[in-house]
């Protein structure tokens, strides 16, 4: 039976093994979870302050950094962040200092898929929604979504979209430069038990793209509408993209 979906929850993958990561990547989304997949500490420093995910899945032996150290940074500047350390080390003083540097939960390698999915849907149970805080605007370059009020605003200016197209844009812009697979988007978007063709989705984001640049052509000088990319095979992104002025533009005096 249908029952609302929940907001879409993102994952980031802090992994440099090609084969878990990939494992890990595919099984995420698999499971209706937005993932992302870094491979050094750094980037997945970098990338957990650009798009906030809701869970870190952070391995403790990587190229560039301890893991431990990984775990308590981003404890320290993220202190809602669901933290997991998936650990090759099975010892116990590896563990323990994962966890006392702020990691919520660990999985020793090799742990199984169901395991690592039924413990993230425990812990996410139990955690306070996040609701509040993704209804509010979100604003990806020159575009606001703010979906209490539900309008959508190109460099200021209404852009009026159909409900589903103003659906989707909002599940791509609130897990900006995150991969959506046609799957999550169209379950999330249509029915959570939607299988089957997926042209409806296309369709919605060729219209989309034409309501965002007709609507920037229409607007003032230099607003774009950020780019939503299409990830063959796969699903799409919704870019960073720059907000207007670009980066060394000079503005008319
Ligand atoms: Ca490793």
């Amino acid at each position: 039976m249908a029952a609302p979906s929940p907001p879409l929850t993102g994952i980031l993958v802090i992994e440099d093994d090609e084969v878990i990561g990939r494992h890990l990547e595919t099984g995420l989304r698999g499971g209706g979870y937005a993932c992302t997949w870094c491979r050094t500490g750094v980037s997945g420093v970098t990338e957990v302050a650009r798009t906030e995910p809701d869970v870190v899945l952070l391995d403790l032996g990587l190229p560039d950094s301890d893991g431990v150290d990984i775990a308590r940074r981003l404890r320290a500047d993220h202190p809602s962040l669901l933290i997991v350390i998936l650990t090759a080390r099975s010892d116990e003083i590896d563990v323990i200092a994962g966890l006392d540097a702020g990691a919520d939960d660990y999985l020793v390698k090799p742990f199984s898929l169901s395991v690592l999915l039924a413990r993230l849907r425990a812990h996410l149970r139990r955690r306070p929604p996040v609701a509040a805080s993704q209804e509010g605007p979100v604003r990806v370059g020159d575009l606001t979504i703010d979906t209490m009020a539900r309008r959508c605003l190109l460099g200021g200016q209404e852009v009026t979209l159909r409900p589903k197209e103003f659906e989707v844009l909002a599940l791509l812009a609130r897990h900006v430069g995150a991969a959506l697979s046609r799957e999550t988007l169209m379950a999330q978007v249509w029915d959570e038990n939607w299988f089957g063709p997926t042209k409806t989705l296309d369709v919605t984001i060729a219209s989309l793209r034409r309501r965002l640049n007709e609507s920037a052509a229409a607007g003032r000088a230099g607003v774009r509408p950020p780019e939503i990319t299409t990830l063959r095979g796969h699903g799409y992104r919704l870019e960073h993209g720059g907000s207007s002025p670009e980066p060394g533009f000079q503005p008319p005096r």
